[in-house]
């Protein structure tokens, strides 16, 4: 049996390898590292895989996030609502920007934002809502845009782990991940389910003033050259990136579909153990779920018996990675603290960071490995 590994981007590479080898190349020979044709080419790619008018690339996907709200013009004091129960990146560039983080509770099937906490969190300051699309699934976004429509808000995506997701409306519907709010932010960090070589990232919104509002403030302000009308940033995504993801976009699709199918291997494995929770999909079209509307970014079971730790141990021990996505609340964070907190507030995520275990997720685990994995799994959990 091939090493199990948590994500296998060596294996992936082996099936893109000239490709990628000759543009890189390609690129060195030509000298065009910044804003070079790759960079454009790739835009543009992306904007018609995800049917969005405007990409805007950036450096990473924490920039993107940032970005975003500096685009939108919100101002210190503002408050924006993000979930309690996600990487720190989103509640990061909230507080870095002096805005306000409000941080809501998610529902314990999905891990996403909880609509009607985050509703309850709407004050006369808030400004905007980012719904963060965790583990490959976009959150309750039929309900979340309902509000911020009737509440004037924004609505900022974080689609950092869910690029190729649809969304599905009650009249079923289908919607791209990213494409639902005023604006959305993604990453192309190595081991995202769009991943480059490096660090990337990527803003993408539908509206043409707020685009070009942003491709200024992503290049130090500048409209024009050396024309600084507003206080922007730094934040390129180079050539050898865009060459790599401009190999990678045509196989997301295949590469997503490989990730859920190893989860319906999981799933089932699973069937009927008890202490054992399995990530769901929601599809409100029927009960079955589609390869489309979740593309596990991360595969995370619900350990219920107390064992999640001595389980992460033991696999360890055993030479299977896991990992532990995330296991502190962001309103417990000492960065993040805020007397207006109530634990009383928090009580999915304070259970979630007891029980979640991610299991190996990338696009070359084979069914012996899956084997492995759910075997041990199933017998430490039941002994
Ligand atoms: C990875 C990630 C980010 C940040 O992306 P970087 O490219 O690492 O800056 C933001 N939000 C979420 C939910 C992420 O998973």
């Amino acid at each position: 049996m091939k090493k199990i590994q948590m994500v296998d981007l060596g294996g992936q590479y082996q099936g893109i390898k000239e490709q990628i080898n000759s543009s890189i190349s390609n690129i060195m020979e030509t000298s065009s590292f910044i804003n070079g044709p790759e960079v454009h080419a790739f835009q543009k790619e992306l904007e018609d895989y995800l049917g969005i008018k405007h990409v805007i690339p950036c450096a990473n996907g924490t920039d993107a996030l940032q970005i975003a709200m500096m685009g939108l013009g919100l101002e210190p004091g503002d408050e924006v609502i993000t979930a309690d129960f996600t990487f720190a990146a989103t509640v990061e560039v909230i507080a870095l920007l002096r805005l306000t983080p409000v941080l809501v509770d998610v529902e314990p099937d999905t891990f996403n934002i909880n609509p009607l906490a985050l509703e309850r969190a709407i004050t006369p300051k808030t400004k905007a809502i980012v719904p963060v699309h965790l583990f490959g699934q976009c959150a309750n976004m039929e309900v979340i845009m309902e509000i911020a429509k009737k509440r004037g808000l924004y609505v900022i995506e974080d689609n950092a782990q869910a690029i190729g997701a649809d969304y599905e409306f009650t009249n079923g519907k289908k919607q791209k991940s990213g494409t639902m709010g005023e604006v959305s932010a993604t990453s192309f960090f190595p081991s995202k389910n769009l991943g480059c070589y490096g660090d990337g990232g990527a803003i993408c919104t539908n509206d043409d003033a707020l685009a070009h509002t942003l491709r200024g403030i992503v290049n130090h302000g500048m409209y024009e050259r050396y024309h600084h009308d507003v206080v922007g940033v730094n934040s390129r995504l180079d050539s050898i990136q865009a060459a790599v993801l401009r190999a990678k976009l045509p196989l997301l699709d295949e590469y997503n579909k490989k990730r859920w199918t190893s989860a319906q291997k999981y799933s089932k494995a699973f069937e009927g153990h008890d202490n054992i929770i399995v990530p769901k999909t929601i599809a409100h079209s029927g009960v079955v779920s589609s390869p489309d509307l979740h593309v596990f970014h991360q595969y995370t079971l619900r350990i219920k018996n107390g064992k999640r730790d001595a389980l992460v141990k033991h696999l360890n021990e055993n030479g299977i990675p896991s990992g532990v996505y995330y296991p502190i609340p962001l309103h417990l964070q000492k960065a993040y603290r805020d007397k207006r907190y109530k634990e009383v507030d928090f009580p999915v995520t304070n259970q979630l960071v007891k029980e979640v275990i991610s299991l190996p997720m990338h696009t070359e685990l084979d069914d012996e490995q899956i084997k492995c994995i759910t075997d041990k799994v199933i017998a430490f959990v039941n002994a």
